[in-house]
């Protein structure tokens, strides 16, 4: 069965796309499955793995939303996996690397959103979710042992960023995705929110990308095929490009950096900062998973709180900070 997957991916996938017989394999090699390409495994080794169901419990941008429909870290990678892999299909590109790289891309994210990567970039000098998702992979899962994916995955995930160079065209069609995704959905969460109408949005970006989420999201990934198929570069239109640049510059001054989110991000800035401090104080209260590969503590430390979701680390908080009550 897998001869079959392979000799698809031999004769109809683009010459540019990344085949799995072609991968630059795993630090350590392990016996070929019968029925699964490599990338494939890669693909089942994140989902199954304890750092992507934390995604459910962790914030997006609505910092511990209760309603149910906003998005969470987990939602907003499934999305961006299926976009990422409709623009990877639609090019002819390996959908089965494309996937495993999307689900991949954000193990690394810490709780509340950017509030955590700010506090972690704060007490250690160095801190980037997209570096911290390869540590993920690499060292932290399976208790320290890593989930030993292969070159082009790892690859992919570290470079996923707007201003990540990936080695392969699916990488690439992942930073696109992701940036197509989160815009989307932070303007439908917006809305949802009552924190701005679909009609505020400017005329001159409606006007390229149309009106509603599904058509926007349609938009771009037309865009990026049209100006990518058969090419060995993944790319949007200037047109296209421009109207994502302002959408994103309206989100910025509509919502990241309004009072109102920013007045929650203090919040959150002061607790997971107690927290970290309250750790440093009392290393051995961080479980030893962590120090398998490390015996500094602000290693060590960084992996716990950039691996907690939000309600695990308001759980902990409240554990080390707040007097229990005597129970009956
Ligand atoms: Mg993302």
């Amino acid at each position: 069965m897998k001869e079959d997957t392979l000799r698809f991916e031999r004769e109809f996938l683009s010459p540019y796309a990344t085949k799995s017989e072609d991968t630059r394999g795993r630090e350590t090699p392990i016996k070929p499955c019968p029925l699964r390409t490599e990338f494939q495994r890669d693909r089942d080794r994140i989902l199954h793995c304890k750092a992507f169901r934390r995604l459910k419990h962790k914030t997006q941008v609505f910092l511990a939303p209760t309603g149910d429909h906003y998005r969470t870290r987990l939602t907003h990678t499934l999305e961006v996996t299926q976009i990422a892999r409709t623009i990877a299909r639609a090019l002819r590109l390996n959908e089965d690397l494309t996937e495993a790289i999307a689900l991949g891309h954000d193990l690394g994210h810490t709780p509340f959103g950017h509030a955590g990567e700010r506090v972690l970039r704060a007490k250690t000098s160095h801190f980037e979710h997209n570096e911290q998702s390869l540590r993920v992979v690499d060292f932290l899962e399976q208790d320290g042992n890593g989930l030993n994916l292969t070159f082009e995955v790892r690859d992919g995930i570290l470079n996923h960023r707007s201003d990540g160079n990936p080695t392969t065209l699916e990488g690439k069609v992942v930073c696109f995705a992701d940036r197509i995704a989160y815009l989307n959905h932070d303007v439908d969460d917006a809305i949802r929110a009552g924190i701005f109408d679909e009609s505020d949005i400017p005329e001159d970006i409606e006007r390229v990308l149309g009106r509603g989420i599904g058509v926007k999201i349609d938009v771009f990934v037309n865009d990026i095929v049209k100006n990518s198929y058969g090419k060995p570069y993944v790319m949007q239109s200037e047109e296209c490009a421009t109207a994502m640049k302002k959408l994103r510059e309206f989100m910025f001054e509509k919502v990241y950096l309004t009072d109102r989110a920013r007045a929650e991000e203090v919040k959150a800035d002061r607790m997971l900062t107690l927290l970290f401090d309250y750790y440093m104080e009392h290393p051995e209260e961080v479980p030893d998973s962590y120090k398998v590969n490390t015996d500094n503590p602000k290693i060590f430390i960084t992996d716990y709180i950039a691996g907690m979701s939000d309600n695990y680390a308001v759980k902990m908080f409240e554990k080390h900070f707040i007097p229990a009550n005597w129970e009956d």
